[in-house]
């Protein structure tokens, strides 16, 4: 188990991450989300005692990183951007990983099969693809066989087959009883990936809930609908009591009412529509709602369309909504 308390980091005037209470437990893989920037990378290197945080506690089982004895064998973790002595050769790399750490040498053998790294063991790592370092960085995680995992932005780069790997490998570290934490700014990715979600903007807490209470919470079901007249329609929607929001180009977005419902309720009002249809809210709005507040400094290079709303494109998980 992991467990942040009040955990705060100042860079000068700026709080990069600021009084984040939260615990992540074994067993399940809790997934870290917030948009780029938003101190997700910072809480990682405190958990790993290589920043010092400016206030607050984290501690690992109970205990603060530099205190644990042997350290990989209780947490291993993926950092972003992860150096490796480019150098060394695989197989070097992770046996003075080993050594240092009073790790049998025989688990270098075992983590490299696990990363399908054993072909290209002797090679030296500054040769090594993206998708190659990513694994030898994997595999230096789990080299102390750690009942806590830890991955920063893992899929960062990856081909798809690369990601499809690390989402079974972590969901199957967690089914073996184990702590799995990742951080990510993808919704998309998260979403097949994580029981649990612990999300940030701007350093600060936003959400930490299950997967499925938070899809439940979020899948906002309404209905798309545009009419010529504007006011009659909305005369007659509020006179059957269903919530309407305005969407911006005119159309109108109506809550707790099926499109049958509405589309028999204009015809008895003889009112003309041009747009009847059902729409699903997708996790990833549920996402830029939760952090549109966080998200200041988006609106300065976006216009607003209205109160609490992100224009489509402009959203800090512009990546996700580009990959469909
Ligand atoms: P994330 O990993 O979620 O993208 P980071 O933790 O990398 O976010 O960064 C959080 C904020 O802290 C950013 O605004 C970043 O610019 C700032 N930051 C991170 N590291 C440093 C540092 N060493 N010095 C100054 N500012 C930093
Ligand atoms: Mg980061």
């Amino acid at each position: 188990m992991i467990e942040l308390e009040g955990l705060t980091k100042r860079y000068g005037e700026k709080v990069a991450v600021n009084n984040l209470t939260f615990a992540v437990r074994p067993g399940v893989v809790t997934g870290f989300l917030g948009p780029n920037g938003a101190g997700k990378s910072t809480t990682m290197r405190m958990i790993l005692g290589l920043d010092r945080p400016t206030a607050g506690d984290v501690r690992i089982d109970g205990r603060h990183y530099d205190r644990l004895k042997d350290p990989l064998t209780y947490i291993g973790a993926l950092l972003e951007a992860k150096s490796v002595h480019g150098g060394r050769s695989a197989y070097h790399h992770l046996l003075w990983m080993a050594q240092s750490n009073g790790i049998p040498t025989r688990r270098v053998r075992e983590v490299l099969d696990t990363v399908g790294l054993s072909a290209v063991a002797g090679k030296k790592a500054k040769g090594f693809s993206l998708g190659m370092s990513q694994r030898l960085g994997i595999a230096a995680a789990l080299l102390g066989d750690p009942r806590i995992l830890m991955f920063d932005e893992p899929v960062n780069g990856l081909d798809p087959e690369g990601i499809h790997w690390i989402r079974t490998l972590m969901k199957a570290l967690a089914a073996e009883g184990r702590t799995v934490f990742v951080s990510s700014h993808l919704m998309s990715e998260m979403a097949l990936t994580a029981d649990h979600l612990v999300v940030i903007g701007q350093g600060r807490l936003l959400a930490d809930t299950s997967m499925a209470d938070f899809i439940a919470r979020n899948s906002r079901s309404y209905v798309r609908v545009r009419t010529p007249q504007r006011e009659r329609l909305l005369d007659v929607l509020h006179g059957a009591g269903v919530t309407v929001a305005e969407a911006g180009s005119g159309a109108l977005e109506a809550d707790g009412s099926t499109a049958e419902q509405i589309g028999e309720l204009a015809a008895r009002h003889q009112i003309v529509l041009h747009e009847l249809s059902p729409q699903q809210a997708s996790l990833e709005e549920a996402f830029m709602r939760l952090t549109a507040e966080s998200v200041e400094y988006h609106a300065q290079t976006a216009p607003a369309v209205g109160a609490g709303q992100v224009p489509p494109g402009q959203g800090q998980w512009g990546d996700d909504r580009r990959r469909g």
